[in-house]
């Protein structure tokens, strides 16, 4: 395909297009709060949050986020639970983690200025390719090509490139694409014009082509092809995981909460004691018992079937069976807490573990 790529390039009219797209960006650009400047920082943390996430959403967290850590040594400086707690919602929390720990990497390393260069700013953790291109090309002018699923799938059709863009190493072919047309006179335009383009013109289905400001470029249009393009083998089906989760009360009316090892999914993140088991009832109950009767005396010595909550990841569904039990013990420790419905708020604790206080708070207070 490589060979197609650079003929395709050679006839391509690259100057009516970079100005065609770059036009209609500056003319039809959204007023989005991450473009108010060309602040790295604030661009930096608009891109780690748009991944795998709709601008919509992102917006209200954005700057709820800005307003609590305004630059970057305000988040570096920040206790990671009051960042965790930012995110909360968001999901993909090591998105969060990330984010901090390069901040500090850019406050200790380059005096709290983000690098300009793609060999240094590609070493901070979390910043791949795309990051790294978004923020050198927006904040610094530097004409790097910023490609993810949007910018494969606009590209696809128009140069025809008919590699399969859910294949990771396909990346690469399009990077060398968008390298050859980028525009050095304005490459934050050209990205940030190819990244609208992909949200509101060239949709995943139904592109308004019509209404496209690339049309005329456009082999796919040209060639009654922008149907079957892009190529996009199918993602996997998430896996299923049975959970069980202790509502543990004690004497006092706390609840027992803990705290999720220091890496992994929903890495320092608080929760109901959760355990995985096989699907059967009554073992359920027994993993449950085994799990917490050494430090947790239960009064009942049995817990009670409360309700059944799903939560869908990208790729796992946990599906979790609530039971409720009561206990004499007061027992803490550094990952074991006992908490108020209330107290649980001001933690950072994933969404479905938060519809399970929302829905203890409902029926058991
Ligand atoms: S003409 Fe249609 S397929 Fe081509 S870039 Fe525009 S919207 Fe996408």
């Amino acid at each position: 395909m490589e060979k197609d790529l650079d003929a395709v390039l050679t006839d391509f009219p690259k100057d009516k297009f970079r100005d065609h797209l770059v036009d209609w960006f500056l003319s039809e650009k959204r007023d989005l709060p991450w473009r108010e400047n060309k602040d790295p920082y604030r661009i930096w943390v608009s891109e780690i949050m748009l991944q795998q996430t709709r601008v919509d959403t992102v917006i209200p967290y954005y700057n709820q986020f800005m307003q609590q850590f305004p630059t970057l040594s305000d988040l570096a400086n920040a206790e990671e639970e009051k960042v965790l707690k930012a995110w909360e919602g968001l999901g993909y929390y090591s998105r969060a983690r990330n984010l901090q720990t390069a901040v500090k990497e850019v406050q200790e390393n380059y005096e709290g200025k983000v690098p300009s260069t793609i060999d240094e700013i590609s070493k901070l953790k979390g910043v791949g390719p795309y990051t790294a291109g978004a923020i050198l090309s927006i904040a610094y002018g530097v004409p790097e090509p910023a490609v993810d699923g949007n910018v494969m799938r606009v590209f696809s059709r128009i140069l025809t490139i008919s590699d399969d863009i859910g294949v990771p190493k396909n990346r690469k072919i399009f990077e060398k694409a968008v390298k050859a047309l980028i525009s050095h006179d304005n490459p934050s335009a050209f990205n940030q014009g190819l990244m609208e383009l992909g949200a509101l013109i060239c949709t995943p289905t139904n592109p308004a082509c019509l209404l496209c400001p690339v049309r005329e470029e456009c082999l796919a249009f040209e060639k009654g092809l922008v149907n079957e393009l892009p190529i996009k083998s199918k993602k996997k089906k998430p896996k299923p995981l049975q959970l069980v989760v202790g509502v543990i009360q004690n004497q006092e009316g706390k609840f027992l909460i803990q705290q999720r090892p220091e890496n992994g999914l929903l890495a320092n993140m608080w929760e109901f004691p959760t355990a995985e088991v096989e699907s059967d009832t009554v073992q359920k109950n027994e993993i449950l018992a085994f799990f917490l009767n050494e430090k947790y005396d239960l009064q009942s010595g049995k817990f009670n079937y409360l309700f059944s909550v799903d939560h869908i990841f990208s790729h796992l569904i946990w599906k979790m069976d609530v039971f409720f039990a009561k206990t004499t013990s007061n027992v803490e420790s550094e990952t074991y807490r006992f908490v108020t419905l209330d107290e649980c708020k001001e933690l950072p604790f994933p969404v479905v573990h938060q519809k399970i206080y929302q829905q203890i708070e409902k029926s058991l207070l």
